[in-house]
């Protein structure tokens, strides 16, 4: 059982702001690197390592 290390798939990222405003983290409310006019979930930077990581080797 050597399996720890799971690679996180690439996926389409949103575009990062260029300043601000920008979009508050969706868990914690903390600003993010999105801007404000972005259309979905948006997470700071910690939220989105915890969120990468449950769901990178979840199963
Ligand atoms: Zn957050």
């Amino acid at each position: 059982m050597s399996e720890d290390y799971c690679t996180i798939a690439d996926g389409v990222k949103p575009p990062e702001a260029d300043g601000p405003p920008y979009a508050e983290c969706v868990l914690c409310r903390e600003p993010t690197e999105y801007p404000e006019s972005y259309k979905g979930i948006t997470l700071c930077p910690v939220c989105e390592w915890q969120e990468a990581q449950r769901t990178a080797c979840s199963g």
